[in-house]
C-alpha cells in the first residue's frame, strides 16, 4: 500500500513557518533542529523538507539528490555538536522509528541524533 502523508503534523507546519523551532541546520532539502523534548545534552532532528512518512519511503521514493543532500546534513549535525567519534568527538546515537511497532509520534520521517552523555545500550 502506498504511504499517505498527512500534512498536517507538526513537522510539516514547521517545515511551513507555522509554529517555531530552533534550527539548528539548514539546507535546500534538509531541516535539522532542536527536539522539544531533548533526552540528550544535545538531540537533533535531522528531516528532509519533503513530503515523507518513513525512513523506509524516504528511501524508496526521495531523488538521489534529497538523499544525498540528507545524508551529508547528518554529518554536518554531527560535527555541529561536535560527536564525531573519528576526531575527538565522542560519538552519538541515530535513531528513527516508523509505524505503529516503531512508536513514531511524529508522521514526517526525521532522524534523531542524541549525543554529549553515554547514551548507554540500545533500548527495546
Ligand atoms: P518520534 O516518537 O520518533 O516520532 O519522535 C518525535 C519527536 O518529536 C519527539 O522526540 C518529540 O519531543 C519531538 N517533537 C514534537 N514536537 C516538536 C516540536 O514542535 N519541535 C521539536 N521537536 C518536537
Amino acid at each position: 500500500m502506498a504511504y499517505v502523508y498527512d500534512d498536517t503534523n507538526i513537522f510539516a507546519r514547521i517545515l511551513r513557518g507555522e509554529i517555531p523551532n530552533k534550527t539548528v541546520y539548514e539546507t535546500e532539502h534538509t531541516l535539522a533542529f532542536a527536539d522539544i523534548a531533548p533526552k540528550a545534552p544535545a538531540h537533533v532532528l535531522v528531516i528532509p523538507k519533503g513530503p515523507y512518512v518513513t525512513y523506509d519511503h524516504f528511501c524508496a521514493a526521495a531523488s538521489a539528490e534529497e538523499i544525498v543532500d540528507f545524508s551529508r546534513a547528518v554529518a554536518e549535525v554531527v560535527k555541529l555538536v561536535g560527536a564525531e567519534a573519528h576526531s575527538g568527538g565522542k560519538g552519538f546515537r541515530a535513531i528513527t522509528n516508523a509505524g505503529e511497532h516503531g512508536v513514531q509520534e511524529v508522521p514526517h520521517f526525521h532522524l534523531h541524533i542524541l549525543a554529549g552523555r553515554n547514551i548507554g545500550p540500545m533500548i527495546l
